[in-house]
């Protein structure tokens, strides 16, 4: 059958009598809103590989509304039992060091092995920004399109300790979902590689070769953190420099004392771009795995893990319950004007906002 334009009197150099065009907003839309699912609901789709209900409840766990995140806990709790089953890896970098293309080249080289990826982001910064370009599903092209990978990019609202708890909880989401390996990206220039190296097993340092100065560009701590350094790029005619810049890494590496793990980080170069090298990559990793594994090491590091989220949780609560006070929001903007203008010292103004606050009832 013709599509009916395709008719004589529908010449495109002609003008057609107009039809009123229908409402853009379909005005039966908002009556029908979206069931919501009891967390029973969303723990049963979770444990079933349901990727529509999983990102419903991981934007349970990133809403700030009360009534969702009472019922995003309870999915949590019910989901805890079946998670902790994947590889979760750290990945970090500077801006461009090749992030998104190096997730896309490693995702798909473990997608042939088998199993599911999940790729989570942190960047605090993205509330600054509005939106994140971290795990940004148009940068890793080949990913985006799989079926096995699930890509959420950062949570945005809140502070960094809120950001990272809360792709603490969607890693356990993800894991009762069947993830078996699970990356969490964050930009290697700030504050964020702390939280999320207190929730992966292995942390990856993406460098690039450069200036000269390869070791000027991260700070030293990001490098003591790390569990593999990979310098990207090694393709064309910068092969010689990545190969200069892993030699630099390595002598610089020998500084630092070996770590619990027992494991000395390696160094190597590859091109995510080109797809070189990513299997040594992978190598390396699998036997970072075997060997904590057998030391007992991993078990100790996610006891360890466990115990620093708890404080995590107590410090954030406690500072968002005591910042969300009206009456000590209202004091402190008072007392915050009495020590610009020098009327009274930091210390005594923080000494009486506290007491008030330890003066409410509770
Ligand atoms: P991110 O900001 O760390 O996520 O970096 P991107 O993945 O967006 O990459 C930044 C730039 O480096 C892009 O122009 C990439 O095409 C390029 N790039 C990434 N990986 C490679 C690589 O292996 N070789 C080369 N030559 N370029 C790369």
């Amino acid at each position: 059958m013709e599509h009916p334009e395709n008719d004589k009197q529908y010449s495109g150099l002609q003008v057609n009598a107009g039809v009123e065009q229908p409402p853009m907003v379909n005005p039966y839309l908002r009556r029908r809103r979206r069931p919501q699912l009891s967390a029973a609901d969303y723990v049963e789709g979770i444990l079933k590989g349901n990727t529509t209900v999983l990102g419903q409840a991981v934007t349970l766990v990133e809403s700030l509304n009360p009534a969702h995140q009472a019922v995003a806990q309870e999915v949590i709790e019910k989901c805890l039992p079946f998670s902790g089953r994947s590889r979760r890896i750290g990945i970090t970098g500077v801006p461009g060091a090749g992030k998104s293309t190096s997730i896309d080249a490693f995702g798909i080289h473990i997608l042939k092995r088998g199993g599911k990826l999940a790729v989570l982001a942190i960047d605090p910064s993205s509330e600054r920004s509005r939106g994140s370009i971290l795990g940004d599903k148009t940068r890793m092209e080949r990913l985006a399109v799989h079926p096995k990978a699930f890509i959420r990019p950062s949570p945005s609202a809140g502070s960094l300790g809120g950001v990272a708890r809360k792709t603490r909880e969607t890693i356990v989401l993800c894991e009762a979902a069947g993830y078996d390996t699970v990356f969490v990206e964050t930009v290697g220039v700030g504050q964020s590689e702390t939280a999320v190296h207190s929730m992966v097993d292995f942390f990856l340092l993406i460098q690039v070769a450069g200036t000269g100065d390869e070791l000027q560009g991260i700070k030293r701590g990001i490098m003591e953190m790390a569990d593999g350094i990979v310098v990207n790029k090694a393709d064309g005619d910068n092969v010689d420099r990545a190969n200069l810049a892993a030699t630099q890494f390595r002598n610089a590496l020998h500084l630092f004392p070996l770590g619990p793990s027992g494991w000395s980080p390696e160094v190597l170069t590859y091109s995510g771009y080109f797809d070189l090298n990513i299997d040594k990559v992978w190598e390396m990793i699998d036997r970072y795995f075997e060997h904590v594994k057998r030391s007992g090491y991993f078990d100790e590091k996610r006891r360890q893990q466990e115990k620093y989220w708890m404080y995590e949780t107590i410090n954030e609560q406690l500072k968002s319950h005591f910042y969300n006070n009206p009456e000590i929001e209202r004091l402190l903007e008072q007392k915050q004007q009495m020590v610009l203008r020098n009327e009274q010292s930091s210390f005594t103004a923080a000494a009486d906002v506290l007491s008030r606050y330890f003066a409410l009832p509770h």
